[in-house]
Parts: structure tokens; C-alpha cells; sequence
């Protein structure tokens, strides 16, 4: 994956589903979010599938417990298509969807890492919100540190 930086990851497209390892889907609130709180934002998520289908995520760090098989990545339409929901911040969301289907956790206590999220708490309190929409070497060398290179 061409992040500038040396990484084990080749990506290809292809046009169906069928064998794919990371899908891309358009979502709303009603269809994959409906009991939401109104006041909270979810931009996209990322599910991750054994071999058989079984979805093996574990919550709101976005990793599962074991090997995957494929990734399923959704995106909120209703928040992608606000006016101001900008073209940098659709790319982050992309890019730090693509990090968890890869395997990374959140990274909420470096702002400048594309898997901070873009904005919350931690448990002591202390505010975040990510100021990077791009790959960053921390997030390049978090994959290389899952899958060598
Ligand atoms: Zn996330």
C-alpha cells in the first residue's frame, strides 16, 4: 500500500464481492444504525467475518479476537453526504476504517494517528480529536508491526 513509508501490503480491486478480503458498503442509520442516540455521530464501521460468515468483532475498539477472513467496511451516507462533512474528512474515515479491517486499534492517545477517532474522551477525562485525515508513519509501522515488512 503506497503510504510512503515501507509496508507489507498490496492492494488489488476487483469488481465483485465474491473472494474480496475488504468490502465497501453504503449505510444509513436507519439500515445499520437504527437504535443510535441522535446526538451520536457514526461515520462508518468496520466488521470483521470468519471464513463461514460469523462476525467476530468485540465493540467499540473494532478488532476481533482471532484471524479474520474478510473485512465488511460501512459507510454512514447520512453523515458522508452532509455539505459539511468535507472530502478530507471522508478520505480519514476511509483510511482509519481500512486500518481496523487490517487489524489496528484505536489510538486515542495520539491525535495525529489516523486511528485516533475523530473525537471523545479518555477514561481520565482528557478530550481528543484527531487532526490528521491521512496515514501517518505511526499507522504505517502498526501494520508493519502485525505483518512484518
Ligand atoms: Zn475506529
Amino acid at each position: 500500500m503506497y503510504t510512503g513509508w515501507n509496508n507489507p501490503i498490496y492492494m488489488n480491486y476487483v469488481s465483485s464481492n465474491v473472494g474480496s478480503n475488504m468490502d465497501f458498503h453504503a449505510a444509513t442509520y436507519n439500515s445499520k444504525w437504527p437504535n443510535m442516540p441522535s446526538w451520536y455521530h457514526v461515520y462508518a464501521e468496520t466488521n470483521h467475518f470468519l471464513g463461514n460468515g460469523t462476525n467476530i468483532n468485540t465493540g467499540s475498539q473494532g478488532i476481533p479476537v482471532s484471524s479474520w477472513y474478510y473485512t465488511e467496511i460501512y459507510i454512514n451516507n447520512d453523515e458522508f453526504l452532509l455539505d459539511s462533512f468535507s472530502n478530507a474528512k471522508a478520505q480519514g474515515t476511509i483510511y482509519h476504517e481500512m486500518g481496523h479491517a487490517f487489524g489496528l486499534k484505536h489510538n486515542n492517545t495520539n491525535e495525529y494517528s489516523i486511528m485516533c477517532q475523530s473525537g471523545g474522551e479518555l477514561e481520565d477525562g482528557t478530550q481528543f480529536s484527531r487532526q490528521v485525515e491521512t496515514i501517518q508513519y505511526t499507522d504505517n509501522q502498526a501494520v508493519v508491526n502485525l505483518y512484518g515488512g
